[in-house]
């Protein structure tokens, strides 16, 4: 079953907008999972997130292998497994973004307390997990290549937002699309804050109440605020209705 034209409009824009915002460069990936089959999902053939245009964006099954064969020319990202293992995993999430975000790898290097310090980053949470790829993978040049391993990192996220990859970067998973974009702004802005005002002094972190308390008044308004306003600084237009409509069974 195709997939909308308006909604692979918008995973190129979410594409467009994490290279704007510096979340991504040359690599890292975001997908959505199908609308209409949770068993697949959709995201670019191996190519910059700045780059990316419809005509680039693959249909995948859970298990990497893409539904319509790739040309020679259109390589796949060597890293989609981390995607098919979250929608494996989760059945609530419906995107997902993996990243180098660069402020946000020192606290999976050092282990250092990696915690919201700013009510915009609650929806990190206050228990972001790290994956080390080496505990159960031994020396590897890190990446996520295949479903053992993504179903390893899968299982260190657990049903959290958010988890770091020692040495590599980070995946965050969520129920829209401009949720896990959003996350991935302010996941990298907790990191450069905190790492700011770790030179100052001691930090106050939110507790798990305050944490909690934003995350139940935040409304759809505010990634609505926040997609609107990433569009105008991408160039790509503001498609106001929203994408996701109640998850399909797998057919
Ligand atoms: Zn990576």
């Amino acid at each position: 079953m195709p997939v909308p034209a308006d909604v692979l409009e918008e995973l190129v824009t979410a594409n467009r907008i994490l290279a704007n915002e510096g979340i991504v460069d040359a690599f890292g990936h975001v997908s959505i999972r199908h609308p209409e089959r949770s068993d697949h999902y959709v995201m670019s053939r191996a190519r910059a997130p700045e780059c990316i245009e419809a005509e680039d964006l693959v249909e995948f099954r859970l298990d990497g292998a893409p539904v319509t064969p790739l040309t020679p020319d259109r390589k796949p990202y060597a890293e989609r497994f981390i995607h098919g293992a979250v929608y494996e995993a989760r059945p609530d999430v419906r995107a997902v973004v993996h990243h180098h975000s660069p402020s946000v790898i020192p606290f999976g290097i050092t282990g250092t307390k990696f915690s919201p310090v700013m009510h915009m980053c609650a929806s990190m949470g206050t228990d972001v997990p790290t994956w080390d790829s080496r505990t159960h993978f031994g020396d590897t040049n890190l990446l996520v290549t295949d479903l053992a391993m993504a179903r390893d990192l899968a299982r260190t996220l657990g049903d959290r937002r958010v988890a770091l990859m020692r040495g590599h970067g980070a995946v965050v998973a969520g129920g829209s699309l401009r949720e896990v974009v959003f996350n991935s702004v302010y996941l990298e802005l907790n990191a450069e804050l905190q790492m700011k005002a770790t030179s100052l002094g001691e930090i106050t972190f939110l507790s798990d109440g305050e944490v909690a308390a934003v995350l139940k008044t935040r409304s759809s308004f505010t990634f609505e605020r926040a997609w609107e306003y990433w569009c105008r600084r991408a160039g790509r237009p503001y498609d106001t209705r929203p994408m996701e409509g109640p998850l399909a069974g797998a057919s």
